[in-house]
């Protein structure tokens, strides 16, 4: 009788039993999935999510992909494509190597060695993402209350999400980390778990939620709500005085918020996981400090608490990683300078305003679709480069256009799940481009 891998074998067919899925930082690691060898074809993929399955089938869709090395808009070979960016790179004073957090450590650990060399900045999304959560933890006002996935799965039976709205971004986060799994200490999963969500928009989420909060963007409704809690668990001030801070607020039910705060102080472990809607408003700052001092409180009165931002790119916690080993800071590195950081400075935003830099060398990112107007405006009067393996607006507005593999579908890497846990990542496809950190040890070896 033969046995199953000889079974596929015959029929030309591979299966890997745990690829680790290359799209959002959950990284999730239970991925199965068939090929056709003969073919180079994926027949069947176990697991994911829609977005991590049109991801790994995002090989095959070629009117994406670009197809050659262009430089000047006219398609060319790698060789030709790698000299007129290694001039372009030799000739500008200071570059600025941008993206990162869409590809591999391997390939982010080349690209930090191109910012050294030529004394650039090198910047990664967290710059514009999470730099006010970088801000606060860097004052050390508070301590960081933090901890792995695994932890929070086994122990958390409060989970809160705020500003954020995993269904959209992190479809598996649920199911994988928070409020589904079978816990050490929630044992009947979603049946032992309370779920409260804070959100600027009426989302999906609301539907399995305890308790829903839509506060008004740019109001400081996400601080206020925080800052109420923490005066109730620290019972520093009465509760007729708090009722009056928020009775002009629409979206704020005092009652309410007495409630969750009760059964916040109840858990046995509770998490609050923080998502752009804190962070990408002008009340940034303001919501950060007050979950910071929520948290505090609650772990001050005995109630385990975390606070866990959700990352994104699925490997921009490798990119935060290398470069807090390699620098101390987390982005925003600027090698010309004595104080390489200095948020306000040395971060992309603000050197492309002040026309610091004279070239980008962007990988693993689309700053034309997602940069304000005049920042984009500025980039289209340097010199750009780009390494990546799907067209975008800013591979159209390239000097240079480098194709590349797609990591962890086309290409094998290594990458950093949004808590920190190293996975690695699978080639599962053979493909003709060579992969993002080749090209970028072309263009180091040649400078
Ligand atoms: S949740 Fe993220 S990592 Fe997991 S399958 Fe979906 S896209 Fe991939």
């Amino acid at each position: 009788m033969k046995r199953k891998g000889e079974k596929e074998k015959e029929r030309g067919e591979k299966i890997i039993e745990a690829a680790v899925c290359p799209f959002c930082a959950c990284l999730c690691d239970d991925v199965v999935i068939s090929i056709s060898v003969a073919e180079n074809k994926i027949k069947e993929i176990r697991n994911a999510c829609t977005f991590g399955v049109k991801k790994f089938l995002s090989a095959e869709k070629t009117e994406r992909r670009i197809k050659k090395p262009r430089v000047d808009g006219k398609e060319t070979s790698y060789e030709v494509a790698i000299e007129k960016a290694v001039s372009i790179l030799r000739e500008v004073k200071k570059p600025i190597i941008y993206g990162m957090s869409n590809i591999g450590c391997n390939a982010q650990r080349v690209a930090l060695e191109i910012a050294k060399l030529k004394k650039g900045v090198c910047d990664i999304s967290e710059s514009i993402c999470h730099n006010f959560l970088y801000q606060e933890l860097r004052k050390g006002e508070y301590p960081f209350y933090y901890a792995l996935l695994d932890e929070i799965r086994d122990n958390a039976n409060v989970i809160v999400y705020w500003g954020s709205n995993p269904l959209r971004s992190h479809p598996r986060h649920l199911s994988k980390f928070s409020l589904y799994p079978v816990g050490r200490y929630a044992m009947k999963g979603v049946m032992d778990r309370d779920l409260v969500t804070i959100d600027l928009v009426d989302i999906e989420l609301k539907k399995i939620s305890r308790w829903f909060f839509q506060v008004n963007p740019g109001t400081g409704e996400d601080a206020k709500i925080a800052e109420i809690m923490k005066q109730l668990v620290k019972k520093e001030t009465n509760n007729g005085e708090l009722r009056e801070l928020v009775k002009d607020t629409a979206a704020i039910d005092f009652d309410t918020i007495v409630k969750i705060t009760d059964r916040l102080k109840k858990a046995f472990y509770g998490v609050i996981f923080v998502g752009l809607g804190i962070f990408s408003s002008e009340n940034a700052l303001r919501n950060v400090k007050a979950i910071f001092a929520l948290v505090e409180a609650l772990n001050k009165e005995g109630v385990k608490f975390v606070m866990f931002p959700m990352k994104g790119h699925f490997n921009v916690m490798g990119a935060v990683q290398l470069l807090l080993r390699e620098t101390g800071y987390p982005f925003g590195v600027d090698f010309s300078r004595n104080r390489i950081f200095e948020p306000g400075k040395t971060t992309v935003l603000d050197v492309i305003k002040r026309k610091e830099v004279d070239a980008a060398l962007i990988v693993g990112a689309d700053p034309f679709s997602s940069f304000p107007k005049d920042t984009v405006r500025k980039l289209c009067d340097i010199p750009v480069i780009i390494i990546d393996p799907f067209e975008s607006p800013t591979a159209q507005f390239s000097t240079v256009v480098f194709p590349a593999a797609i990591a962890g579908v086309e290409a094998e890497e290594i990458a950093y799940r949004m808590d920190g846990l190293p996975l690695k990542l699978e080639k599962i496809l053979n493909c003709d481009y060579p992969s993002d950190k080749l090209i970028l040890e072309r263009l180091l070896e040649s400078l």
